[in-house]
């Protein structure tokens, strides 16, 4: 992997907003779009032009922000569609259409003829445009793969400059994604997009499988957000390919919480404390043994730094802590417990936890130790 040019596509904007119940505001919108700029995105999938209104406005306020990246209009193979992109000022479409029968059948109510005709026709129609193309395979991991292929060359005929692969109802696992990928890169000259959900909890894993079988862009959102179980994370993409595949796209990493943050305000979308990357937990321990080592070497318990994500480490007080903990909270507080000291808090420690059904605060510990042994008289 670490010798191909790998490019993120980013449709927090697009994807992520049409997540049930999500919508921004205009100025959230390019908002979400400067922070995805500066992170390091390549290509930002700003919206879709032809809904008009806001909409459109959201996007024509993102192409003159100035930014780095690519921005990208979404659009049906509908001319007029694509006419409301150009007029947004992007310079690049995605063009999308199904290619599985069960959408064909029952959504389209159309022909296979027909899916074939009505994208070329698009796509020819935005090269002619000067647009880069992308052409959408909705539902494409539910396709017959004979006909994907089909419409693969058909879009590379017409002039697209890749594939989005699109595993629409996330029903993908690594293994028959790499499958798949590997079979299209076969059979067609053409670059393909990964673009999977989480249906099944992989979204992450099978974009990484495809990139792994030769697609060489990655369709992302932040912390996922986007239809159902979301899509594939920005954060959590960035960060296997940096640290399990070792190639580092050099994005601001140190800025993944914060980002993170404001999606989930933006979005009115909760952050869970367990959330892969950029979680509150990801570098909170509280067990006796992962927090003596952690404290002892922070490697032992964390496959990379809080720092690196914008996060920091954190040893809570709680019910299954040791005395190691114990100790270096003081410390920090600059009162010195020895072993026996440590040993009979602990106790006192384990029972508030548990009748609280919570960690402690810094301040309860400090009263904790008052209680029992009065005010610390050497404090440093
Ligand atoms: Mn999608």
């Amino acid at each position: 992997m670490k010798d191909r040019k790998l490019m993120i596509v980013d449709t927090t904007l697009r994807d992520g907003e049409q997540t049930a119940g999500v919508v921004f505001a205009n100025r959230e919108k390019v908002r979400i779009a400067k922070f995805l700029d500066e992170l390091g995105v390549h290509q930002i999938e700003a919206g879709v032009p032809t809904m008009g209104g806001d909409e459109k406005e959201a996007i024509k306020a993102i192409c003159k922000a100035g930014l780095k990246a690519s921005i990208m209009g979404w659009n049906r193979p509908v001319i007029k569609d694509i006419e409301s992109s150009l007029e947004c000022g992007v310079d690049a479409v995605a063009i999308s259409i199904s290619t599985s029968d069960i959408h064909i059948k029952y959504k389209l109510q159309q022909t296979r003829e027909w899916v074939l005709e009505n994208v070329v026709r698009a796509v020819e129609f935005a090269k002619k445009e000067g647009m880069y193309v992308s052409a959408n395979a909705e539902d494409a991991s539910r396709s017959d793969m004979d006909f994907l292929i089909e419409y693969a060359r058909a879009v590379k005929e017409a002039g697209a400059d890749r594939l989005r692969y699109c595993d629409t109802v996330g029903i993908l696992d690594p293994f028959i994604t790499m499958e798949n990928i590997e079979r299209i890169r076969r059979d067609v000259d053409l670059e393909i997009e990964m673009h999977t959900h989480n249906d099944f909890g992989m979204a992450t894993a099978n974009a990484l499988a495809g990139v792994k079988a030769g697609a060489n862009y990655i369709g992302v959102t932040v912390i996922g957000l986007g239809e159902r179980a979301g899509n594939s994370a920005l954060e959590e993409v960035v960060m296997s390919l940096k640290h399990l595949y070792g190639v580092d796209l050099g994005f601001k990493t140190e800025m993944f919480r914060e980002v993170a943050e404001y999606v989930s305000r933006a979005s009115g979308r909760e952050l869970p404390a367990w959330k892969a990357i950029v979680g509150s937990n990801m570098f909170a321990h509280e067990s006796g043994i992962h927090a003596d080592g952690a404290l002892k070497n922070p490697k032992t318990y964390e496959a990379f730094t809080p720092e690196e994500v914008g996060l920091e480490r954190q040893i809570m007080i709680g019910k299954h802590s040791g005395t190691a903990s114990l100790k270096s909270k003081f410390a920090e507080y600059g009162i010195p417990l020895s072993d026996h000291k440590a040993q009979e808090l602990l106790a006192k420690v384990r029972a508030h936890c548990v009748s609280l059904k919570r960690p402690l605060f810094d301040k309860e510990l400090v009263y904790l130790y008052e209680d029992y042994f009065g005010k610390p008289q050497n404090r440093l």
